[in-house]
C-alpha cells in the first residue's frame, strides 16, 4: 500500500502565516521529498459553507485566493493534486453512510467542534451541517485512502474522529477503509501559532493574522504592535519568554542564517532568549529582528503570487484538472465502500 497525503484548507480568507508553519511549509517539503506516492490538497469549500451559509460569495472568491497562496508557497500541480471539495459528489455519499457510525453525543464531545461553536456564537442554533462536519472530513480523508494528514494541532480531534469511523466501518463491513495518521509540526510553536494579539490561535475568522500576501509595511506595522510581556516595561527589566508572542514567532520562523544577517551579536535564539530573560534587551530590538525574518520569508511568496495573478484562467484550469483526477479516486473508494456494505445491487 502506498503512502498518501490528504490535507487542505477552508476558503474563508487568504492564507496566513499560521497555515504556513502549521501545515503548508511541511506539505511543500513532503511534496519535494518524493517520499509520498500521492499528495491530495483539498480546498474545502463545502466545509466552509457549513458556517458561512449566508455568504457563499465569500467562499467562492476565496477558492482562488487559497489556490494562489498554495502555488506561491511552492505547491506544484505536477506533483500534488489540488482540487475543490464541492466538485467531488462522492464525498457526500460517503458522509451519508458514515453518519450512521457516529452518535450525536460523540460529536458534542469533540473539543474542536465545541470551541468552534463557542467562537461563532452558535450555541443556540448550530447548523446541522456544521455540527456534522467532522463526519464529512472523515469522508474527505478516507476517499483518498490517505495514510498521512499533515495539519495543525486544532485538527487532532478531527483525525481521532476519523480513526473511530474507519475502525467502526472496517469492523462492521470488512476492511475497506485505510486508517490515517495525523502528522503534526515537530516544532511546538508551529502546532498552534497564536494571533498577533497573543490571545488565541491565529485564525482567519478572528482577524488576528499576518497574511502570506501581506505588503511589507503592513507586516512591519503588525509585528511592531505584537503582544509581548506586559511586565517588561523598562529595557533593564527581566522579560518573560512564555506566552510572549514575538518569541513564539521567532521559534516558528527564524533560522540560524537570520542571526548572521540581522543580529550577528547573537549566535542563536537561545542566546537572544537568555538576554531577554536576564534584562537589558528591549522589545523593539526583538521585534525589528522578527520583522526582518518575516520580510525575508514572505517576500518571495508575495512576488510569486503577483506573477501568478496575471493568469487567473490558468489557475481555474489547474483546479479543474485536479478535481477531475480527484473524483476518479473518490469514485473508486465509494465503489469499494458499497461493495463492503453489499449495497452494490446491480
Ligand atoms: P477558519 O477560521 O475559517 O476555521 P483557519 O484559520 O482555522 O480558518 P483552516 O482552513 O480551518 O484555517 O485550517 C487549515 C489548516 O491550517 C489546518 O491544518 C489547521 O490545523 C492549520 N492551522 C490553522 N490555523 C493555524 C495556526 N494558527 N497555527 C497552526 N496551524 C494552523
Ligand atoms: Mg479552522
Amino acid at each position: 500500500m502506498g503512502k498518501i497525503i490528504l490535507t487542505g484548507d477552508r476558503p474563508t480568507g487568504k492564507l496566513h502565516v499560521g497555515h504556513y508553519v502549521g501545515s503548508l511549509r511541511r506539505r511543500v517539503e513532503l511534496q519535494n521529498s518524493g517520499e509520498f506516492d500521492k499528495i491530495y490538497i483539498m480546498i474545502a469549500d463545502a466545509q466552509a459553507l457549513t458556517d458561512n451559509a449566508d455568504n457563499p460569495e465569500k467562499v467562492r472568491q476565496n477558492i482562488l485566493e487559497v489556490a494562489l497562496d498554495y502555488l506561491s508557497c511552492g505547491l506544484d500541480p505536477e506533483k500534488s493534486t489540488i482540487f475543490i471539495q464541492s466538485q467531488i459528489p462522492e464525498l457526500c455519499e460517503l458522509s451519508f453512510y458514515y453518519m450512521n457510525l457516529v452518535t450525536v453525543s460523540r460529536l458534542q464531545r469533540n473539543p474542536t467542534v465545541k470551541s468552534e461553536i463557542q467562537m461563532r456564537n452558535f450555541e443556540a442554533s448550530i447548523p446541522v451541517g456544521f455540527f456534522t462536519y467532522p463526519i464529512s472530513q472523515a469522508a474527505d480523508i478516507t476517499a483518498f485512502k490517505a495514510t498521512t494528514v499533515p495539519v495543525g494541532e486544532d485538527q487532532m480531534p478531527m483525525i481521532e474522529q476519523t480513526q473511530e469511523i474507519v475502525h467502526k466501518f472496517n469492523t462492521v463491513y470488512g476492511e475497506a477503509l485505510v486508517q490515517p495518521k495525523i502528522m503534526l509540526p515537530e516544532n511546538d510553536s508551529c502546532r498552534r501559532l497564536p494571533g498577533i494579539d497573543g490571545k488565541a490561535k491565529m485564525s482567519k475568522s478572528l482577524g488576528n493574522c499576518i497574511y502570506l500576501s501581506e505588503e511589507p509595511d503592513e507586516i512591519k506595522k503588525k509585528v511592531m504592535s505584537m503582544y509581548t510581556d506586559p511586565d517588561h516595561i523598562k529595557i533593564t527589566d527581566p522579560g518573560k519568554i512564555e506566552g510572549n508572542t514575538v518569541f513564539t514567532y521567532l521559534d516558528a520562523f527564524c533560522q540560524p542564517e537570520h542571526f548572521e544577517r540581522y543580529l550577528p551579536d547573537y549566535a542563536n535564539l537561545d542566546e537572544l532568549k537568555a538576554h531577554y530573560q536576564r534584562g537589558g534587551l528591549g522589545d523593539v530590538k526583538v521585534k525589528k529582528f522578527l520583522n526582518n525574518v518575516l520580510q525575508e520569508t514572505l517576500e518571495p511568496i508575495r512576488n510569486r503570487r503577483k506573477e501568478l495573478e496575471k493568469d487567473i484562467p490558468a489557475i481555474y484550469e489547474m483546479l479543474k484538472k485536479g478535481s477531475e483526477e480527484a473524483e476518479k479516486v473518490a469514485a473508486q473508494t465509494l465503489a469499494d465502500v458499497k461493495a463492503a456494505m453489499k449495497i452494490n445491487y446491480f
